[in-house]
C-alpha cells in the first residue's frame, strides 16, 4: 500500500452552530487560533518544504469545527489556497469534514469548483434519542439525506462515528454501523469519548452522571465495528483521537483529557485484540489439545498478532497454555494468516496440519 500524505489544517469551532456535550473544538483540534488563509498557505508550505511528499499522494485536509458552517467568504478563500496547489500539481486532493445539517446542493457545488474530492460527516450515533441528548442538533435522517446527496454528486463519502456517547449501549453502537453500512461511505472513523476538560460531559462526568467506557470494553466494541465494516469492504482509517500534546494521558499535567478510554496506540489495541481472537477461533476449531502454533502474518501485520506489549503471545500463554510463534512472509496478503499447529499436547503432530485463515 502506497503511503497517503495528508496536510492537515485545523479549522476549530469556526461557526459551529452547536455546543456538543463532548466538544471541545479548541482542544480536539489543538488549535488555540482562529484559522486565516494566509495560515493556511503556511501550513502547507511548511509541510510540502520539509516533507517533500509525491503531489499523487499529497491531500489538504481541513479538520476540526464544521467546515461547511463557517462563513462563506472564508470558506472559499481557504478551498482557493488549497485549490492553487491542486493547479501547480503539488497535491493532488481536498478533503473537508463537517456536520450532515450543514451539506446542500450550494454547497455541494461549492465544493466541487474547488476539486474537493472526500467529505467526512460527523455522525455520531444512528439513535435520534442519543444525538438529542449529546446535543447534536441534528438527527439521523440528516444523515441519510447528506450521504446520499454526496455520493450522488460524486465526492467520496466518509464517517465518523462515536461510541461510550451518553446512555450509548453498545447495541446501540453496533446498530450505527449496520445503518452507516446501508448508506455506503468508503471511509469510516471511529472514536471511543473521551471527557474533555471544559466540556458539559466533563461536568456529567464530575457529578456522576457519566460514565466513560472502560478501554478494556473500548477496544472490544471497536474491534466488533471494524470487523463489521472490514466484512463490507469500509476500510476504517483512524480508530481513536489523534495523540496531541492536549489529547494525550490524563495523568500529563498539560493534557486536555480528563477521563475515558484513552490510550496513544488504540488502533494497535484493536487489531491485536482481533488477530487473538481469530487465532483462538481457529485453535478452538481443531478441538484438539494445542501447545505450540505458528502463524504466518505479512510483515505489516506482525506487530498485531504479537500484540502491544507481546500481550497476545502472553495472553495466550497465561489463558491457554499455548506458545505463539509469528513468522513473516510477504506473499501473506496484509489481514490473512497461516496458521500451523507445530505442537500438541501428550503427543506431537507427525504431520504439520495447515489452516488458510482470516
Ligand atoms: S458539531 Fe462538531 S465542532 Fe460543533 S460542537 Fe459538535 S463536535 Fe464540536
Amino acid at each position: 500500500m502506497k503511503k497517503q500524505y495528508i496536510i492537515p489544517i485545523f479549522v476549530p469551532h469556526l461557526g459551529c452552530p452547536n455546543d456538543c456535550i463532548f466538544c471541545n473544538q479548541k482542544s480536539i483540534s489543538g488549535q488555540k487560533k482562529q484559522m486565516t488563509k494566509e495560515e493556511a498557505k503556511k501550513i502547507i508550505d511548511d509541510y510540502l518544504t520539509n516533507t517533500k511528499p509525491e503531489a499523487k499522494q499529497t491531500e489538504i485536509a481541513f479538520f476540526g469545527g464544521s467546515f461547511t458552517a463557517i462563513d462563506e467568504k472564508l470558506q472559499e478563500e481557504l478551498l482557493q489556497v488549497a485549490y492553487e496547489y491542486i493547479k501547480e500539481n503539488k497535491v493532488s486532493s481536498i478533503r473537508i469534514s463537517t456536520r450532515p445539517d450543514c451539506i446542500d446542493k450550494k454547497t455541494l457545488k461549492r465544493l466541487k469548483k474547488y476539486k474537493v474530492k472526500t467529505i467526512e460527516l460527523g455522525v455520531q450515533s444512528a439513535n435520534d434519542y442519543i444525538l438529542k441528548r449529546s446535543n447534536r442538533g441534528h438527527n439521523f435522517e440528516d444523515v441519510k439525506k447528506a450521504s446520499k446527496l454526496i455520493r450522488r454528486y460524486g465526492f467520496i463519502l466518509g464517517h465518523q462515528m462515536m461510541i461510550g456517547l451518553p446512555e450509548s449501549t453498545k447495541e446501540d453502537e453496533i446498530n450505527t454501523a449496520k445503518q452507516l453500512i446501508k448508506l455506503k461511505p468508503k471511509i469510516v472513523r471511529i472514536y471511543p469519548v473521551l471527557v474533555i476538560k471544559g466540556t458539559k460531559l466533563e461536568q456529567e462526568y464530575k457529578e456522576g452522571i457519566y460514565k466513560p467506557l472502560p478501554l478494556v470494553k473500548a477496544i472490544e466494541i471497536c474491534g466488533q465495528l471494524v470487523r463489521m465494516f472490514a466484512d463490507k469492504k469500509i476500510e476504517v482509517i483512524r480508530v481513536g483521537l489523534q495523540s496531541t500534546e492536549e489529547i494525550s494521558d490524563p495523568k500529563n499535567k498539560e493534557s486536555e483529557v480528563v477521563a475515558g478510554p484513552y490510550h496513544p496506540a488504540l488502533r494497535q489495541l484493536v487489531e491485536s485484540s482481533m488477530w487473538h481472537e481469530a487465532i483462538l477461533e481457529k485453535i478452538k476449531k481443531l478441538n484438539v489439545k494445542v501447545q505450540e502454533v505458528e502463524v504466518t502474518v505479512n510483515p505489516m501485520d506482525v506487530n498485531n498478532v504479537i500484540g502491544h506489549k507481546k500481550e497476545n503471545i502472553k495472553n495466550l500463554k497465561e489463558y491457554y497454555d499455548v506458545d505463539l510463534i509469528v513468522k513473516s512472509d510477504e506473499k501473506v496478503k496484509q489481514g490473512k494468516s497461516k496458521i500451523e499447529i507445530t505442537k500438541l499436547y501428550k503427543d506431537f503432530l507427525e504431520e504439520k496440519e495447515t489452516i488458510k485463515s482470516k
